[in-house]
């Protein structure tokens, strides 16, 4: 119940990571170009740009690259997108975000001269809510107008599992002027995303959590086919210069238009070819059809635990109870100084969820391989031990 944190390892991944191992072994550095599989190195990641973008709901592959890991994606996208002036410098992004987006917005202001504590605008839950409400955030996003440079949320928020409407949050961004880009850690292989429709400017995300890349795999950006063409400031490496003059050693930067300009180094086979396993499985599915699913385990979830909590009121669901506005996590509010008790005691039993201090658990039944009976076995599981 945990497939936000770390997925579980596809069946596929093992055979295609010893395949790479067996060409590193037998082949050494011709593997580049030279590959019986017809993985080259040289290209690899070219292997998982077809699912990563119809995941993510690019309207091409050259939408999304596969480079990096996710704080830094951000930090390389923030370059182009966050270009503060003394009058329009903030960032407007969810209170309680996970910390390291935070750490990365706020050193981002600092380094461009400004103070985060003035320059990061929080958008916070009223009083006695958990979630966001969307008119408090479209007023915050009206009410900062022509001073925001940057709105940057999260696609599913990680504590409380709510699904923004990043639809409207974009449109209401672009509408002051600012750009729109979002963190799509919680989102990716959970909900059905429409990045390109959306005209949403950019996002990244890992691949370990619903994506199942294996633990600190790779990482993915997205950057809109509308700024094809355009000069952006950007930080360039040779992986990001056009593939025809890669070796030609002359300093000639020639960047490749679209996300994959933004690459900067040879991706890890290793973390590639791990993410393929993975791909070849969402390959089998769409993210509709996973979603139908999701909302059907979700909802049994929500359903049971309802019921149990009719006998032991002990605990509150935080997550939004509209379907439209989660993915298919529960968020749990334990009272206070219980909950570490609970996991354990979940955690003793086989049960393995998610613990977030002070006091919730997350519970995420993943569409992809979670089963209604383990749904059940999880609620059947707190209820005795409640
Ligand atoms: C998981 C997660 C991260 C982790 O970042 P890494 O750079 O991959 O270590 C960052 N932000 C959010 C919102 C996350 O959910």
């Amino acid at each position: 119940m945990i497939g936000n944190s770390l997925g579980l390892q596809p069946v596929a991944t093992r055979k295609l990571i010893n395949e790479e191992l067996d060409v590193w072994a037998d082949r050494g550095v011709n593997g580049h170009f030279d590959h019986p599989l017809n993985r080259p190195w040289v290209s690899v990641d070219d292997n998982v740009l077809e699912q990563s973008a119809r995941i993510v709901g690019a309207k091409s592959t050259s939408e999304v690259a596969i480079m990096n890991t996710l704080t830094s994606n951000l930090h390389f996208l923030l370059v182009s997108f966050y270009r503060p002036t003394p009058l329009r410098y903030k960032i407007i992004m969810e209170a309680k975000a996970f910390p390291s987006d935070f750490f990365a917005f706020a050193s981002q202001t600092t380094f461009h001269g400004f103070d985060p504590k003035d320059a990061i605008i929080e958008v916070k839950p009223r009083d006695g809510e958990f979630t966001l409400r969307i008119e408090d955030i479209v007023d915050v996003i009206r009410k900062e107008g022509d001073k925001v440079a940057l709105v940057l949320f999260s696609g599913v928020q990680y504590y409380t599992g709510q699904f923004f409407d990043l639809k409207r949050i974009t449109e209401e961004g672009h509408a002051i002027g600012a750009r729109v880009g979002f963190d799509l850690a919680h989102a990716a292989g959970n909900v059905p995303l429409q990045l390109h429709d959306w005209n949403v400017d950019f996002a990244a995300w890992c691949t370990y959590k619903y994506l199942n890349g294996g633990p600190g795999n790779i990482g993915g950006l997205f950057v809109h086919s509308k700024f094809d063409g355009e000069k952006f400031p950007r930080l360039a490496g040779w992986w990001g210069s056009d593939p025809a003059t890669k070796f030609t050693m002359d300093n000639q930067f020639h960047g490749i238009p679209g996300a994959a300009g933004y690459r900067l180094s040879n991706p890890s086979v290793l973390a590639v070819t791990s993410l393929l396993g993975s791909l070849q499985t969402f390959e089998k599915t769409s993210m509709q059809e996973l979603r139908e699913r999701s909302l059907l385990l979700t909802g049994y979830l929500e359903h049971l635990l309802l019921e149990l909590h009719k006998s032991k009121p002990h605990f509150k669901i935080i997550t939004p109870s509209d379907p439209e506005q989660r993915g298919c996590q529960l968020s749990v509010l334990f009272e206070p100084g219980q909950m570490e008790r609970v996991f354990e005691a979940l955690l003793n039993r086989g049960i393995v969820c998610d613990e977030r201090r002070p006091d919730v658990i997350r519970i995420s039944p993943a569409p992809l391989y979670c089963t209604f009976e383990d749904v059940w076995k999880t609620v059947d599981g707190l209820k005795e031990v409640l």
